[in-house]
């Protein structure tokens, strides 16, 4: 079992001016790999207080990774603090001091002074080269109490990062043999509690293990198993992910890297859908722009157009544009003025006192159908809860 701990390291992080993408990335390739993570730390460029995090989180760990503090100046402070906790001098190594002039060189450039620090050493580091930058990673053995022990510093830049984990720091790694396979269930149409509920009892195990997720397209649902093999972890998940399916069905629409708007796509079957929206600024378009059988959309919250389109006058009088009578309308009219077999409209109430309210209405040689929902938040999330409600009730 290899534990590890992550350190980010740069004062823009510490104050949010940028968020820690890298540790999130790292954390997701560690699990993947059956690594168990316990930590992740943040902190600003400061040698004294990252070289201590260095000491303690090697008193806990086996694989310390620290993500930033490798450029050029001084408050790049990453490799001195390394050296520091290790209680090392750094000394520049003549392989990567060559290696780094080549680069300004090659570039018709003088290497300046302050680059040179790029080209230290400990004993015990290995450089690791950086196909897209000026700053090499380092990776350090060095022995714990029992065992060996592994320090990673990677450059900050997301780009460079991902590249040298995957390029240099896994093959150098003793990683356990694991293999990690999950299955997601999408669903629409049921919260995260009444799905928790359902799942009661099934939730508590770690492995194989299931877990909810609230998403904007409704709520996922993961089954997960971790073995030796990827056929062993399918074995010990496949039960489970039975009992669930079983569970979820009347609410699923999809799985793993299904959309919504594929998923309906699918269930069109070789029959058109158009689309009318108003108020929700084209977002349900914005979704359904690569599904198979989209035909054509009217985006407007003009009164006059929407008539045109199937909207009655006495309703708008009546109920007024955001109401689901006028989304029925509007889906019956989709069908007849846009030419589709399947009409799909959606009403977002954007101001006022119907802010926050959404019709939405099919209408098929089948029939016709409408969902109405009314949630809080702003204009965004509003038009983007528009557009998933009306998917998941042409999907129904
Ligand atoms: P450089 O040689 O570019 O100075 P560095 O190793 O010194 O690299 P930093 O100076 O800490 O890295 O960060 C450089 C840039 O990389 C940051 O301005 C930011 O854009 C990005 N970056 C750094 N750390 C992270 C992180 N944890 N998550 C996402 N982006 C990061
Ligand atoms: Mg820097």
């Amino acid at each position: 079992m290899l534990l590890a701990e992550i350190i980010s390291v740069g004062t823009e992080l510490l104050f949010g001016e940028i968020v820690d993408t890298n540790a999130a990335f790292l954390a997701r390739e560690l699990g993947e790999r059956g690594v168990i993570l316990h930590r992740k730390t943040v902190l600003g460029d400061n040698l004294g207080r990252v070289s201590e995090a260095i000491r303690l989180a090697l008193s806990r760990a086996d694989l310390v990774i620290l993500g930033g503090g490798l450029g050029p100046t001084d408050d790049d402070l990453t490799r001195e603090s390394i050296a520091d906790a290790l209680g090392e001098t750094p000394g520049e190594d003549p392989e990567l001091l060559a290696w780094l002039e080549g680069l300004y060189a090659a570039r018709g450039r003088e290497m300046p002074q302050v680059n040179r620090k790029q080209t230290w050493l400990i004993p015990g580091a290995e450089a690791l080269p950086n196909p897209v930058g000026t700053a090499p990673g380092w990776f350090v053995r060095t022995n714990g109490l029992d065992r060996q022990k592994y320090i990673v510093a990677l450059p900050g830049p997301p780009r460079e990062m991902h590249r040298m984990w995957r390029e240099q720091v896994l093959p150098r790694l003793p990683l356990p043999d694991h293999a990690l396979v999950s299955t997601t269930i999408h669903t629409q149409g049921i919260g995260e509690s009444n799905v928790a509920e359902l799942l009661a009892g099934l939730t508590q195990n770690a492995n194989p293990s299931v877990a909810t997720y609230a998403r904007k397209t409704g709520v996922d649902v993961r089954v997960a198993a971790s073995a030796e093999t990827e056929a062993q972890a399918r074995e010990l998940m496949a039960p489970l992910l039975e009992t669930v399916r079983a569970h979820l069905s009347r609410w699923t629409w999809g799985e793993d890297g299904q959309t919504l708007a594929g998923a309906l796509g699918v269930g069109l079957a070789g029959r058109s859908l158009g689309v009318i929206e108003a108020g929700s600024a084209g977002a349900l378009c914005g979704l359904l722009a690569d599904a198979p059988g989209f035909l054509d959309a009217a985006v407007t919250g003009d009164h006059a157009r929407l008539i045109t389109l199937g909207l009655t006058p006495v309703t708008l009088r009546d109920a007024g544009l955001v109401s689901e009578g006028a989304a029925l309308e509007l889906a019956a009219g989709a069908r007849e003025y846009l030419g589709a077999d399947i009409g799909l409209a959606v009403v977002v109430g954007v101001t006022g006192d119907n802010a926050g309210q959404v019709h939405a209405a099919v209408s098929s040689e089948k029939g016709h159908k409408a969902a109405s929902v009314n949630w809080p938040g702003d204009t965004a999330q509003m038009r983007e809860r528009a557009a998933v409600t009306a998917l998941a009730l042409a999907y129904r």
